[in-house]
C-alpha cells in the first residue's frame, strides 16, 4: 500500500464533532452557507466563503447536478431524507469512532447515536454544567460540592472526555485558583444570575476543580483554542494564554482544539512543550480549505506526529463530516509526500504517522474512559 493509500483507506476516529440536526426546508433554502462559517457575516458575504463552495461541490456529487446551480442544489438538500441522507453522508468517510460535544446543538446524543454507524461517545461540557448548578444551589459550598459529582460521575460513567469553552466567555488566560475569590465571586454571579456564566473568578475555579477530577482518572479535557463563534475574543484564543492553567495540571491530559486556528505554529509550540497536550485539527480544516496543507505542515513541525488528533468538528449538517474527511485526507497525504520529498522522513514512517493522526492517537488518548471500537 502506498502513503496516499494508507491515508485514504485508515478509518477515522473523530475526536471532536457534534450531532448532525434535521434542518427545515426553509432554513436550507436561506440560510444554508450559515453553517459553513464561523463568522456572523453580511448575507452579502456569507455565500463567498471558499468552504462553502466546497460544500456546494459535495451537493453537486451527492446529487449528480451542477455544481453552479446554487439555487437548484438547495432546492435538492431541503428536500432529503435527514436520517438516511445523515447515514449515507458519514458513512462515506469510513469514520469508525465520534466524540460528540453534547452542548451544541440542543439535541440528544441517543438520536444522533440512532442515525449514525459509527460508534458515538459523549463529552461533557462544561459550562452548561456549572450554569445548570448556579440556578440550582444558593450556597457556595453545596454548588463547589455537586460540580465535583456531576463531572466525577460523567467520567465514571459513559463520558470520554470534559470540554471547555472557557476561550468564548473570559479567554484562555485562566488564572490561578483562588477559592475565597471564587467563593466571593459566586455570591456576586447567584445575585444577579442571568443564566451564563463568565466571571473569570468561579469559572477559574470550575476549570481547575475540573482538570483535577479528570487528571484522577486520567480523563482528556478538551479546550477550544482558536477561532470560533463571534463571542470569542480573536486576541485571547491564543494557545499560548492557556499554558498557567496546563503548567498547574500536569497530570491531565489536555487537547487543544481546532490547532488555534489562526496560531497554529503557537499550537505546535505549546504542544511540543509540555506532555500533557495534544492538539486536534479539527474546524481548521475544512474552514480554511485552502490552508489545510499549510495547517498540517505547519503543525508537524515542531509537534510530535503521536500528538496529533484527527476531528471533523462537524455540526448540525453531515456535509460538514465529509469536507472535514476528504480535505485532511488529502491534505494529509500531500504532506507526508513532500515530507518525504525534502528527505525528512522515510515512507514507511509516513505510513505510520498517517495511522496515528487519523486513528491510533486518538484511541491511545481516550483509552480507559469508553475505548473507542477497535
Ligand atoms: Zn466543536
Amino acid at each position: 500500500m502506498t502513503v496516499r493509500e494508507t491515508v485514504e483507506r485508515t478509518p477515522l476516529v473523530d475526536n471532536h464533532a457534534h450531532a448532525v440536526e434535521p434542518l427545515a426546508a426553509e432554513t436550507v433554502e436561506s440560510a444554508f452557507a450559515q453553517y459553513f462559517t464561523e463568522g456572523n457575516l453580511a448575507d452579502r458575504d456569507v455565500r463567498h466563503t471558499l468552504n462553502y463552495r466546497a460544500a456546494l461541490g459535495v451537493l453537486a456529487e451527492q446529487f449528480d447536478a451542477d455544481p453552479d446551480d446554487e439555487e437548484a442544489l438547495l432546492a435538492r438538500r431541503a428536500a432529503v431524507d435527514h436520517e438516511a441522507y445523515t447515514r449515507e453522508c458519514i458513512a462515506a468517510t469510513n469514520t469508525e469512532t465520534i466524540l460528540v460535544d453534547e452542548g451544541y446543538p440542543d439535541r440528544p446524543v441517543a438520536e444522533f447515536r440512532a442515525e449514525v454507524d459509527a460508534t458515538v461517545h459523549p463529552m461533557l461540557r462544561l459550562e452548561p454544567t456549572i450554569e445548570e448548578l448556579i440556578a440550582e444551589h444558593a450556597e457556595f459550598e453545596a454548588f463547589e460540592h455537586a460540580f465535583r459529582e456531576r463531572v466525577a460521575a460523567a467520567l465514571d460513567g459513559e463520558y470520554v472526555s470534559l470540554k471547555s469553552i472557557a476561550a468564548y466567555r473570559r479567554g484562555l488566560n485562566v488564572g490561578r485558583r483562588d477559592r475565597a475569590d471564587a467563593r466571593a465571586a459566586f455570591g456576586t454571579v447567584r445575585g444577579d444570575w442571568d443564566g451564563r456564566i463568565e466571571h473569570p473568578r468561579l469559572l477559574d475555579h470550575c476549570l481547575h476543580e475540573a482538570l483535577d477530577v479528570a487528571g484522577d482518572r486520567g480523563a482528556p479535557v478538551q479546550f477550544h483554542t482558536g477561532f470560533g463563534d463571534p463571542d470569542a475574543h480573536p486576541r485571547f484564543v491564543d494557545p499560548t494564554y492557556l499554558v498557567e492553567c496546563i503548567e498547574a495540571h500536569p497530570e491531565t491530559p489536555i487537547v487543544m482544539l481546532h490547532a488555534g486556528y489562526p496560531y497554529v505554529g503557537q499550537a505546535g509550540y505549546v504542544t511540543a512543550t509540555y506532555p500533557n497536550v495534544h492538539l486536534d485539527l479539527s474546524l481548521s480544516i475544512p474552514f480554511a480549505q485552502g490552508g489545510a496543507r499549510r495547517i498540517l505542515r505547519t503543525a508537524m513541525e515542531v509537534a510530535p506526529t503521536s500528538k496529533l488528533l484527527y476531528g471533523s468538528d462537524g455540526f448540525s449538517t453531515p456535509e460538514l463530516y465529509v469536507l472535514a474527511a476528504r480535505r485532511f485526507r488529502g491534505a494529509l497525504a500531500d504532506t507526508l509526500e513532500g515530507l518525504i520529498d525534502d528527505g525528512i522522513i522515510t515512507e514507511g514512517y509516513a505510513k505510520t504517522v498517517a495511522r496515528n493522526v487519523l486513528r491510533e492517537n486518538a484511541i491511545e488518548l481516550y483509552r480507559g474512559r469508553s475505548p473507542p471500537r477497535r
